[in-house]
């Protein structure tokens, strides 16, 4: 009789949880109520998509048992569905064809835009410019939610101080308040302040916790850091991402301190559901419940579901292990049902806001997806960030900003013809060579006489997100022409660096150096022709000390996406004053990495004495990086002057000029750091704790203010209690964390 009762109802459109009258928590109530255990372990469960489903191949293999999961209702989400045509066709399934018609919600790795690609997070970290990056991810959830995506698996917030690691491309870099500030400015450009909106998607901070700290840089590996580390470094853009309202977090694949991530119950439960009261919910990595077999952490699939879900892991990504083991669990009393409804409902709550319910196809618009892909507002955004990402690492001579006239310039190197590199890693719906590349962006410009020569590939073959990239190692036959044309030219612009999959997921590296013949290139053509611009295009710190040594001018332009080309055009004949400063130190010598600004002293002393050998150093490199965090230089110059401190109750107030004392306008990024001298726990050398971006005109001055209280005076514990401790402090200001001025202060008991 009730089966029968809730079928009418439903046809009537009767059921409560469809009444948009009734409060979000009421409805999920009301729906819950209605569930069946396996119905709510259904919504915990999300399956990869990726096959044809509008087309006409036949579904086979897992795609079958896939969908027959959809049809009975046991898919909470899927993933990799795309384009309007798909992502209605399993809405369908999903809302007429179950019983309850509880929507999916689409989820997609929209990580530096979805077809108009941005420039790589790490480049758009550069720019220090947390509007311009808010606005980015902005017009990426207006792509990505045109074309029926409802929630991106972005902001990455690991911090990471290891430039072997390849996922670096896809995060803010080595420093937490910097990488804090952009994660919040991210959370907030994919959800906007209302989800139910059409252009807004859920964000998804990830992956929690510590992934970016992989021992040796090589991704996945084991994660041990102390108590320290992870609330002073690795959590506090976690928890911006919370203050920003993030929906979703995403465990890690990693092990931290001898526990996966996936099954970690102190991370998960203690730290992000219990002392940060996080309201939404957390879906595990790709596969992450069942690598815990693999971790040596679960038996079998069924344990490694068990734990997963005690743990606090809502939502099963392509493991398999909740929709087949969890129900079985319940039975026998190894998972309560009291930590399903909690996890299916923090879902469907998700589900609610969104307004999927009022109207599961709302973001599945075929006018929509026509008029906003590639559009016009898309594509400026993806310029101007473009132009903001750059960093001017050095300029001698003052070679930049080329000349637009008369010139002869060679262009060097396949990556300035390259349309497909800039693109980055993680663009899997961009369509191959719609980068504007270097060479195509200053033949647009006409007054130079432009010539192109390769010189030597950086890839074998056309690899892709999957396929490992193969270096060429061994071709040289283009050297000849590259140095023929160098030798014609006034300037040579030689573009360099690593090809678009070098870097992201898997991509770990040993070797920072320029890959495979580029570096021989170079320095061939650097004999011939020492007036050479480099272009650098990578996705990672490189090492670039012979550069460094040689080469006259330096722009470091990362992947910059769909625009890249224009991008760097206009900011090598100075049409944009580069204005970007590095978010990670540059090694001089891979084996200084990890290296990062914010280390800490030893008991030795920093400045070694003439021929001491027992102070902390290598014998055969600087401590120091080539180029510091926070570094990056303009086509004017910036003095600093007047540092003044008044500590006004428990605030401290800092007061600084700065003056553009060059011939041109320009942008700096002013730069606090602080010290706490001497503290029960160790502090580092240098913390950043505040920047301002501020435009100058030629002699123009500004007073700019800052105020420490504090948040920023405090650290965290060995027990994780936030404190602050009276005592000596520093306060350094500058253009990067190599600083200009300083003062100190003191705070009392
Ligand atoms: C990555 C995640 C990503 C997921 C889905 C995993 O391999 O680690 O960051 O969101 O795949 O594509």
């Amino acid at each position: 009789i009730v089966m029968l009762s809730m079928f009418s109802c439903k046809q009537n459109g009767e059921f409560a949880y469809k009444n948009k009258a009734l409060t979000i928590d009421e409805r999920v109530e009301d729906l819950m109520s209605r569930m069946t255990l396996e119905e709510k372990i259904g919504q915990m469960n999300q399956y990869n998509g990726f096959w044809n489903v509008t087309g006409p191949s036949p579904i086979q293999g897992d795609a079958a048992k896939k969908y027959k999961d959809l049809r009975k209702g046991y898919v909470g989400s899927m993933l990799n569905v795309r384009g309007v045509d798909e992502v209605s066709a399993v809405q369908k399934i999903a809302v007429e064809e179950t019983r309850l018609g509880i929507p999916l919600i689409i989820g997609f790795d929209v990580i530096h835009g979805y077809e108009t690609m941005s420039p790589i997070p790490l480049a758009e970290a550069a720019s220090w410019d947390l509007e311009a990056i808010k606005k980015s991810a902005e017009m990426a959830a207006l792509e990505a939610s045109s074309v029926g995506i409802n929630w991106t698996f972005a902001p990455m917030v690991d911090v990471s101080r290891d430039a072997r690691w390849g996922r670096v491309m896809e995060g803010a870099g080595e420093d937490t308040y910097l990488g804090s500030k952009i994660a919040y400015a991210r959370v907030k450009g994919f959800q906007g302040d209302d989800l139910s909106k059409e252009n807004t998607i859920v964000a998804c901070a990830k992956h929690f916790a510590g992934y970016g700290f992989a021992e040796s840089g090589r991704d996945y590996n084991t994660v041990d850091v102390g108590t320290s580390t992870l609330y002073n470094i690795i959590f506090p853009p976690f928890q911006a991402s919370i203050d920003a309202g993030v929906k979703t977090f995403m465990n890690s694949f990693n092990e931290l301190n001898g526990v996966p991530a996936t099954g970690n119950k102190f991370l998960q439960r203690d730290i992000l559901k219990r002392d940060w009261n996080f309201g939404g919910f957390v879906v595990s990595d790709w596969g992450s419940i069942s690598e815990m077999i693999a971790h040596g952490h679960a038996e079998n699939l069924k344990q490694a579901a068990e734990i997963a879900a005690n743990a606090g892991s809502d939502m099963d990504m392509e493991s398999y292990a909740y929709v087949d083991e969890l129900a079985n669990l319940v039975k026998e009393g190894k998972v309560k049902e009291a930590l399903i409804d909690d996890a299916a409902k923090r879902i469907l709550k998700v589900k609610f806001e969104l307004g999927l319910f009022d109207d599961p196809y709302k973001y599945c618009n075929k006018e929509r997806e026509e008029k906003i892909l590639g559009s016009q507002e898309v594509m400026d955004a993806s310029l101007d960030m473009a132009k903001k990402s750059i960093v001017l690492l050095k300029n001698q001579n003052q070679l930049l900003p080329l000349k637009k006239q008369g010139q002869n310039i060679a262009v060097i190197g396949a990556l300035a013809n390259d349309k497909t590199s800039p693109l980055g890693s993680w663009r899997i719906a961009a369509k191959d060579s719609t980068a504007v590349s270097v060479l195509e962006g200053l033949l647009a410009y006409k007054g130079n006489k432009i010539t192109y020569a390769k010189g030597t590939d950086v890839a074998i073959g056309i690899p892709d997100f999957i396929t490992e990239v193969k270096i060429n190692t061994t071709d040289k036959s283009g050297f000849l022409e590259a140095k023929t044309v160098a030798k014609k030219a006034d300037i040579v612009v030689m573009v360099l660096g690593e090809h678009g999959f070098q870097s992201g997921e898997g991509r770990s590296r040993t070797d920072l150096g320029l890959p495979g013949l580029q570096q021989e290139l170079l320095e061939e053509v650097y004999k011939i022709n020492p007036n050479i611009v480099l272009v650098l295009n990578n996705g990672r710190p490189l090492t670039l000390g012979w550069a460094d040594a040689h080469i006259p001018s330096i722009l470091e332009c990362w992947q910059l996406g769909t625009q890249s080309g224009n991008a760097i055009a206009q900011v090598l004949y100075g049409e944009y004053n580069p204005s970007g400063k590095l978010p990670m130190s540059f090694p001089r010598n891979v084996g200084q990495v990890p290296l990062y600004y914010n280390y800490k002293n030893t008991g030795r002393p920093t400045l070694p004495g003439k021929d001491v050998v027992f102070w902390s150093h290598y014998q055969d490199e600087k401590n120091s990086a080539l180029y510091p965090f926070g570094h990056g230089l303009s086509y004017t110059e910036f003095a600093y002057e007047n540092l003044k401190i008044k500590q006004k109750g428990n605030k401290v107030l800092v007061k600084v000029d700065v003056k553009n004392i060059g011939k041109v306008n320009g942008k700096e990024v002013v730069q606090l750091y602080i010290r706490d001298v001497f503290a029960s726990i160790t502090r580092p050398v240098k913390e950043l704790k505040g920047f301002e971006m501020i435009s100058l005109a030629p002699n123009e001055e500004k007073t700019i203010d800052f105020t420490l209280s504090d948040k920023e005076l405090g650290f965290y514990d060995n027990q994780g209690a936030f404190i602050v401790e009276p005592g000596k402090f520093k306060v350094f200001i500058g253009g990067s964390s190599k600083t200009v001025i300083e003062t100190s202060f003191e705070i009392y008991e």
